[in-house]
Formats: C-alpha cells, sequence, structure tokens
C-alpha cells in the first residue's frame, strides 16, 4: 500500500464507531487504513514517514462551520475594539488610534460590542471628538452593523435616509440626519467602499497567516458564509505562492432583488475551485441580529424592533431558495430571530433536489420550533461562543434585555436540537468570534467561558457533551456541508484531513481541554501545522 504517512496515537476518536484503532495510514491524500500500532510493521514502506504522538489523542479533522476568513480581514482591519467594554475607554483606544494621522487620514476599527454604549444610542456623536473629525468606519461585532463618523458620511456622500433592495438602514435622527449607524450589509457598504482597503497582495500574505494560525489551533477546514468582492483573487494570490493550510468551503450570498440571471450566476459558480478550496452552497440571510434590531421575531424586542424580514418580500425568498434547491445546489441561511428560522421551515418543506440545507445562528426558538426543526430535516450550524461571549446568564446584556426573560431563556438551545435528533454543525463567525475551537468546544460543554469558573452558565441545560460538541467540529460539521462519506471520520477512503491534541477533549475537564495543546494538523495527507516535540 506504500503510504506516505502513518500517524500513531495513544488514542484515536474515529467518529466512526470507536474499535481500539491506534495508527492510522495515509496514501495520496487519503486514508487508506486503520489499525493497532502492531500493524505499523506491515504497512510501512521506505517513503514512509512515520509520526508517532505517544499518548496523544488524533481525531478527524476540526472544521469551523461558519467563518469569514477572507472577507473578515476587510471587516477586523484597523483597530481590534472587541476588548473595549465603555464608552470612555472607547474614547482613549480611538484618541489612540488617530493620534499622528493626519487630519483626513482615515481610522478603521471593529469588533465593537453595542453594550460599550450601555443604554445611551449608538452614534458617532459619541466618538467626533475623540477621533479629531477624521473619518472613521468602526464595525460592530456582529459584522451587521456600523458607525461612520460625519467625515466618512461625507465622503460617501450620505446626508439622509436611504432606499435598499434588502432591509438595510441609515439610522437617522428626528431632522433626518445620519446618525452615523448604519444597520446592515447594503447600508454599511455605503461607507467601507469608499474606506481604504489594502491591496491584493498585502490581503493575501495576511489570508496566509490567518489560515496558519488556524492550522495551528487544530482546524484543517471551514465553511466560509460569503464569496464577496475579490475573493477568488486573494485566493489566487496565496495559492500561488503555495497551498492553503486550510480546506475552504465557500458559499457567494443570495440577496434580495437577486433575479433569473443572477440565480443561474449562483448556479454556473458552484463550479469555482482552486486547490484547496471551492464554491460549494449559496449563503442567504433572513433577518440581521438581535443586537441590531434588525433580526425578524415573531413579537416585537423591548424597542419594538426586529420585526421585520432582510428580505422586504419574505416569498421572493422562498422562491430563490426553492430555486437554487431544486438546481441541486446546496444552501445555507442565516435565521437568528424564531420568525426567521419558522420562514426557513416553512420555504424549504418537501424541496426537491436533494442537496443539504442549513440553518445558521437561531439563537432563540420556542419548544415547538425545535420540534418542527428535527422534523424538517434541516442542519443547524451555530455559533456556541456567541452565547457564552456575548450574552450573560443574569441578562444584563443587550441582547438579553431586547428580548426579555422568556425568549432570553430560549438562548442557543444546541443541547435539545441534538436530543432532538438534528445535526449540529458548530463554528466561530470569525471575526465575530475569535477562531479557536479549542474554547468553543469547551464552551458548548460549559455554556460559559473556559477558563471562567466564577461566570455563572447561561441556559446550563444546553450544553452539549464533549463527544457531541467534537461532532460538531468532525461529524456533523462534514454532513452540513454534504460531505459525510468523504470527511468527518477516520476511515478508509475518506480525507485524510486529522488533528492531534495533546488531551483527549472526550475525557478532559473542559477549562483544561480548552488549551490542549494541538501537536499536529494534517490536510489532504499533508502536516501543516506540527508542534516543535513532533517529529
Ligand atoms: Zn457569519
Amino acid at each position: 500500500m506504500n503510504p506516505d504517512l502513518v500517524v500513531l496515537a495513544g488514542t484515536v476518536h474515529t467518529m466512526d464507531g470507536d474499535s481500539a484503532v491506534q495508527a492510522v495510514a495515509v496514501t495520496d491524500g487519503l486514508v487508506t487504513a486503520v489499525g493497532s500500532a502492531a500493524d505499523v510493521q506491515d504497512w510501512r514502506a521506505p517513503r514512509t514517514e512515520v509520526l508517532d504522538l505517544g499518548t496523544a489523542t488524533l481525531m478527524p479533522g476540526l472544521t469551523d462551520g461558519h467563518l469569514h476568513p477572507v472577507s473578515g480581514l476587510q471587516m477586523a482591519a484597523g483597530t481590534d475594539l472587541s476588548a473595549v467594554t465603555d464608552l470612555g475607554h472607547l474614547r482613549s483606544v480611538l484618541a489612540e488610534a488617530a493620534r499622528g494621522r493626519r487630519p483626513d487620514e482615515w481610522v478603521l476599527g471593529w469588533g465593537l460590542d453595542p453594550n460599550v454604549f450601555g443604554r445611551t444610542p449608538v452614534a458617532a456623536v459619541e466618538v467626533e471628538e475623540a477621533l479629531g473629525g477624521r473619518p472613521a468606519l468602526l464595525r460592530l461585532f456582529d459584522a451587521h452593523g456600523a458607525l461612520a463618523t460625519a467625515a466618512a458620511l461625507r465622503i460617501a456622500g450620505v446626508d439622509g435616509p436611504r432606499e435598499f433592495d434588502q432591509r438595510a438602514r441609515v439610522v437617522c435622527d428626528a431632522d433626518g440626519v445620519p446618525t452615523g449607524l448604519l444597520l446592515e450589509w447594503a447600508a454599511i457598504e455605503l461607507v467601507a467602499q469608499v474606506a481604504p482597503v489594502a491591496p491584493v497582495a498585502e490581503r493575501a500574505a495576511e489570508l496566509g497567516e490567518l489560515l496558519r494560525g488556524m492550522a495551528a489551533s487544530g482546524l484543517t477546514g471551514g465553511h466560509v458564509m460569503d464569496f464577496i468582492g475579490d475573493s477568488a483573487e486573494v485566493l489566487a494570490a496565496v495559492e500561488a505562492a503555495g497551498d492553503l493550510p486550510l480546506r475552504l468551503r465557500f458559499a457567494p450570498w443570495c440577496m434580495p432583488g437577486v433575479d433569473d440571471d443572477g440565480l443561474a450566476e449562483l448556479v454556473h459558480l458552484q463550479a469555482t475551485a482552486g486547490r484547496r478550496w471551492q464554491v460549494g452552497g449559496v449563503k442567504f440571510m433572513v433577518d440581521g441580529t438581535i443586537d441590531g434590531g434588525t433580526a425578524w421575531l415573531a413579537e416585537p424586542d423591548a424597542f419594538g424592533e426586529s420585526t421585520e424580514s432582510f428580505w422586504p418580500d419574505p416569498q421572493a425568498y422562498t422562491r430563490a431558495v426553492r430555486h437554487l434547491a431544486e438546481a441541486g445546489v446546496p444552501t445555507a441561511t442565516h435565521a437568528i430571530g424564531d420568525a426567521a428560522v419558522a420562514h426557513v421551515v416553512r420555504s424549504l418543506a418537501g424541496v426537491a433536489g436533494g442537496a443539504t440545507h442549513r440553518v445558521e445562528h437561531l439563537e432563540t426558538l420556542p419548544g415547538e420550533l425545535v420540534r418542527r426543526f428535527a422534523a424538517s430535516g434541516l442542519v443547524a450550524s451555530m455559533q456556541p461562543s456567541h452565547c457564552t461571549l456575548y450574552s450573560k446568564a443574569d441578562h444584563s446584556d443587550n441582547w438579553s434585555h431586547r428580548l426579555g426573560a422568556e425568549r432570553a431563556d430560549r438562548a442557543w438551545r444546541c443541547g435539545d436540537l441534538r436530543r432532538a435528533g438534528v445535526t449540529l454543525a458548530l463554528g466561530s463567525d470569525w471575526p465575530v468570534a475569535p477562531y479557536d475551537p479549542r474554547p468553543i468546544m469547551a464552551d458548548a460543554q460549559l455554556r460559559r467561558p473556559a477558563g471562567r469558573r466564577d461566570s455563572p452558565p447561561v441556559q446550563p441545560g444546553q450544553a452539549l457533551t464533549a463527544r457531541q460538541a467534537l461532532e460538531g467540529y468532525t461529524s456533523h460539521a462534514a454532513a452540513a456541508a454534504g460531505e459525510a462519506r468523504v470527511a468527518g471520520r477516520i476511515a478508509v477512503g475518506m480525507r485524510a484531513d486529522l488533528t492531534a491534541l495533546a488531551l483527549d477533549p472526550l475525557i478532559t475537564p473542559p477549562d483544561e481541554s480548552a488549551e490542549s495543546p494541538v501537536l499536529l494538523t494534517v490536510v489532504g495527507g499533508a502536516p501543516v501545522h506540527r508542534a516543535v516535540t513532533v517529529g
């Protein structure tokens, strides 16, 4: 069999019905044998590299079910505001970022949590002085909102409300003057497209570095929930220098206002691929976010917001998603509010085409909708760290306040969805939250941030087991991409994407597992990361 690589480990979680596997052989990018340590002598050929990982635990390569590594470079350009906790702090960080810049030079920031503003409206007036009147675009952490200063709005020619095909808003005061708050993609783009963007070569270098960091955290793949702008160009520039450290699967957007040509183009795009990336699926959004007041809830939030679909005509979504599904295209729909999830379930009922369809986020669900979702056969894709990092058990955060206690108590029902039999992929939504899969799998079990034992858990009844959390990054992630027959398990014929951690995630307490050293990451049979102690 002449394997290129043999990996030995004390424990191997194949996710394929665990027998006592301790060795895995890889040939031409695929798993060609699994067996005991004693089998290795028979497999070994002169050119075989043998990596003995001692007591480590080997598992199928970890795949993030929802992230934005390419567009995220733009979304996460400039100053990281994610650690800012109050307005005074925000002003001092922005003043520091502006220091030494010309009066007309842009300041970019990202990761801004609306909780920073407390009950003060999120408006540019709060930061104008700190920025010295400079043009600035500060993205909110959820990537569905941004704050633009008066100078930035002036450059973009935005001086009042605008109309959009999609539900997006230039928020204005009583006199029709923009406050700087821009909600949803089309509104943010008005300013983003006049803000400075790093050249392709620079972003390609950043993407390479980002993906190497991801590989070092144990990730071997990701489901990328966009394919916007010059993504293909940036990917080509990285691949010109070598293989991507991660396998990436992209889902271009289908936005409100799409016509027949647009739908045909989305079908056509499905053939697009590089060596380790491909377009696979189409991404929809039927609502925005609870924090931004743009989610689609059955009943309004505490501010009377989040009552409408992102598609001004929700039936147009139904027609578009069914058209693509019937053409055999897998779809992924962002649906955060209960009404949004219910609409996706209704829209895809009984659809033909045979592809896998998934729903992203599902942040608050009543019990009957959990049952209907399970019956629909749709796949769920959730981000446990959005719950643990951005909501609080005592409901003192913006997300919980807007929803009120009853709906906040239905937060991220991962446990109930799994108990109902739903396939559940897990992910980070990077740059919305950090990408490291180890703390995310831990948070899914703890329902609080890993390592913060003093932090009360949010709805601990929704905790996943250690195995369910690992499935969310392996077998269930593969199923969510319609790849269950080629990935997500360690078995003969499967893609040789492998992750080895020093500690066994199925028996190590989650707080410790979150810091488990990553010993080896293998993509398509090639080691893309190895700890200094390995071979
Ligand atoms: Zn996302």
